[in-house]
């Protein structure tokens, strides 16, 4: 059966643009799995320790016939083929690839190493912003609210 997903994108090391396009072009290769749509890329500050390049961050639809866990361990190994050593980076320091499951079709899912929905993906503008250009209308399971309603909570008229 297959499953739609969305994923967030995150780079802000080396030539960022290059390796998202790559990583994508990784994703759409793995078994039973396709990119259906990816969001514009945009430009956001870092969030983490110390004096970091800015990010381009994006978000994708995918479709997959993997397992939640098996689709995590082949983003986690896809973005050690792109340089990302997590042996050696602190929390939130630059990265070349970050790929997060954002949502996995109706499924939450709170194991050992993998939390679905994301639990930081409604307090994230650089989430929600390439989120809700390709799922405004998306339910995220659990919060009952869609991308462009999390969004307007986070960011509210001025
Ligand atoms: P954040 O989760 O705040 O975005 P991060 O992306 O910097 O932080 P990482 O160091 O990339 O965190 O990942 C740490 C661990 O998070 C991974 O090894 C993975 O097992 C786990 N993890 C839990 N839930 C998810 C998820 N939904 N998507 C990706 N990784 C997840
Ligand atoms: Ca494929
Ligand atoms: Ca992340
Ligand atoms: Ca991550």
């Amino acid at each position: 059966m297959e499953h739609d997903v969305y994923i967030a994108i995150g780079s802000n090391l080396g030539d960022k643009a290059s390796t998202i396009f790559s990583a994508i072009g990784a994703i759409d290769e793995l078994d039973s799995t396709s990119v259906v749509r990816l969001s514009t890329l945009i430009e956001t500050d870092p969030v983490g320790p110390g004096d970091q390049d800015t990010y381009l961050n994006a978000a994708a639809h995918l479709r997959t016939a993997l397992p939640a866990r098996a689709l995590l361990d082949a983003l986690l190994s896809i973005e050690s083929d792109h340089g990302r050593d997590r042996a050696n980076e602190e929390r939130w320091g630059p990265r070349t690839l970050d790929l997060d499951i954002l949502v996995f079709a109706d499924h939450t899912i709170d194991e050992d190493g993998l939390t679905v929905p994301h639990p930081r993906l409604h307090e994230r503008l650089f989430v929600l912003v390439p989120l809700t250009e390709i799922a405004p209308d998306l339910t995220i399971p659990g919060r009952n609210e869609t991308p462009a309603q999390l969004l307007m909570k986070l960011s509210p008229a001025r």
